[in-house]
């Protein structure tokens, strides 16, 4: 059954259509509609990616192609971060520390430093896919443990137990019962005291690291920007990291300082905050 209403509405249409009613003026360039059919499937593709490499099961293969990656690229970095070391004027010895993959973490896209050796979980391998990037990840990590900021929060959490223990008395001698909350506040405040600035740190020096292991530092600065694709949860949170995008900026001047010294044929080493 026909609707009579619908006549005149399509002919209004076709009517405003033939007035050439708010039509763009401007003339945007001709493209092959197949082209974006292409593009689709790359961006459908770069937004998989990050399900992906937490979703997909890990093989003994894939693992096993993982810690030969780390075995090619490890005496790279260590010969660097001993290099920077020297330039510090430190023992280069001194700087030697074990690059593995963690066995026992196939969930979360991280990497750590202990102090000693460093770790790379199976899906930080899988989203540092390049040569460059898993060298912008381990030159990062490797800094972490030159800088001593494992010891350093160490050092940080046992005088904020030392601070929290006193207040925990004081409390106590008062006659509140604190339950040892204030020791445990200051065992929590005294990691988390300076954990962004030790982050930049790590980006800073690390940036070093990786200039003497011959990376292309300029790829530093954008892995934040895949990391974002890939973990959009964290991107835009500081906390106990600065945001990726301040970490792409900082990153990214880094790249330029290092860039300057090398066209003066200076030594590869960070600059030194002016004493306080
Ligand atoms: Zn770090």
């Amino acid at each position: 059954m026909k609707t009579p209403r619908k006549q005149p509405l399509s002919a209004l249409f076709l009517a405003l259509w033939l007035a050439g009613c708010a039509q763009p003026t401007t003339q945007t360039p001709y493209f092959d509609p197949g082209a974006v059919a292409q593009e689709e499937a790359v961006q459908r593709a770069y937004a998989e990616r990050g399900q992906e490499i937490r979703n997909t099961p890990y093989t003994e293969q894939e693992l096993a192609q993982m810690e030969q990656r780390l075995a090619t690229l490890a005496p790279r970095i260590v010969k660097a971060g001993q290099t920077l070391c020297g330039n510090m004027g430190r023992d280069p010895q001194s700087c030697t520390y074990t690059i593995r993959l963690s066995t026992d973490d196939h969930k979360n896209l991280n990497a750590y430093a202990n102090g000693t050796e460093i770790f790379v979980t199976p899906p930080m391998m899988r989203f540092a896919n390049t040569n460059d990037k898993l060298g912008t990840v381990l030159s990062h990590e490797y800094a972490h443990n030159i800088m001593g900021h494992v010891q350093a929060k160490q050092r940080n959490a046992m005088a904020g137990l030392a601070l929290g223990t006193i207040a925990d008395m004081i409390a106590s001698s008062q006659g509140y019962n604190t339950g040892g909350a204030l020791s445990n506040l200051g065992v929590d405040q005294g990691i988390r005291a300076f954990s962004p600035d030790f982050e930049r740190e790590a980006d800073y020096v690390g940036l070093y690291v990786m200039a003497l292991a011959g990376f292309d530092i300029a790829e530093a600065p954008k892995l934040w920007r895949d990391m974002t694709a890939a973990d959009p949860e964290g991107a835009f949170l500081t906390g106990s990291h600065p945001s990726n995008p301040e970490r792409y900026i900082l990153l990214d001047h880094t790249k330029n300082e290092i860039v300057q010294k090398v066209k003066a044929g200076q030594m590869l080493v960070p600059n030194v905050r002016p004493e306080t």
